[in-house]
């Protein structure tokens, strides 16, 4: 529990640094963006000046790109939340996540029927559906393939075994966690390196493949929807990614929350 805490201690002070550093950058860089447009009224395409005018506007905007991937990060991103039945999401996502994955990576649905619905940004758990399947993908790759299972479920309160767990889901609120699990049949993580994981800019994949950004992302997710986080992995058999949500109650739907910065999670 002193780990986790250190641990969410650490993700914080990170966030707010990201958070810090991406709002300045972003301002910098907003003028260097009207700088290059206003240069590029005064020397359009045929002038000499232009390619490397128009270098620098599109490298502006390559940075801008990367500053938005930090702020959802730090959670100053814009979020929408609604009450998402996490099937449908799911389900919505299995094309997209087939063409990306590929053929040697098997993608497999297992989905309980009538879940409670739960609050999320629905582009948020495609965010985080997409980086969790990515990695999966890759750490079956040197075996040449494997299987990815996806299932949603429906995990009571009062069924938790599991004291960790239990200790872990309580300051989250209500009776009913949906479960949505990503598992892989892949490399798996030795400790050091699954303790490292959800780091920004931690990463094991050689340079240019990975940035180390997409389960410091998903960590973020997870936690602005009020949920939780788990991931079991055994080396040479595979890892689990387990996200609980709280379901959400009868309460009324929400279509559309004004768009300001969000307040900082439960801890
Ligand atoms: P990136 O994918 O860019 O490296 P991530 O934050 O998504 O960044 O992942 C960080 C590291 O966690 C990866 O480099 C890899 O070592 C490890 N990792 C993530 N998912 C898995 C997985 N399913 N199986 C094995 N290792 C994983």
């Amino acid at each position: 529990l002193e780990d986790q805490l250190v641990q969410s201690q650490k993700m914080q002070a990170i966030g707010q640094l990201a958070a810090g550093v991406a709002h300045d950058f972003n301002n910098l860089l907003t003028a260097i963006r009207l700088n290059t447009d206003e240069l590029l009224q005064r020397h359009p395409v045929g002038d000499p000046s232009y390619p490397e005018l128009q270098n620098i506007n599109t490298t502006g905007a390559r940075a801008a790109a990367l500053v938005k991937k930090l702020l959802t990060f730090s959670r100053k991103a814009t979020r929408r939340m609604e009450r998402l039945d996490v099937t449908d999401t799911l389900s919505d996502m299995v094309v997209t996540l087939r063409q990306t994955l590929g053929e040697r990576a098997q993608l497999k649905m297992i989905h309980a029927r009538g879940l409670p619905p739960v609050n999320a940004d629905k582009s948020q758990i495609d965010t985080v559906l997409m980086n969790l399947c990515v990695n999966a993908r890759d750490a079956m790759e040197d075996q040449g393939g494997g299987t990815i299972t996806i299932q949603s479920s429906l995990l009571p309160r009062t069924a938790i075994t599991d004291v960790h767990l239990l200790e872990a889901l309580k300051p989250i609120p209500g009776d009913d966690f949906v479960v949505i699990s990503v598992a892989d049949t892949g490399t798996g993580m030795p400790d050091e390196v699954k303790s490292k994981i959800f780091e920004p800019f931690f990463t094991t994949k050689e340079q240019g493949k990975g940035t180390g950004l997409g389960l410091a992302t998903v960590y973020g997710i997870v936690q602005q929807s009020g949920g939780h986080l788990t991931v079991d992995s055994v080396v040479g058999k595979g890892t689990t990614f387990r996200i609980y949500l709280p379901a959400a109650g009868a309460a009324p739907e929400v279509s559309e929350l004004p768009v300001v910065k969000t307040p900082p999670p439960p801890r």
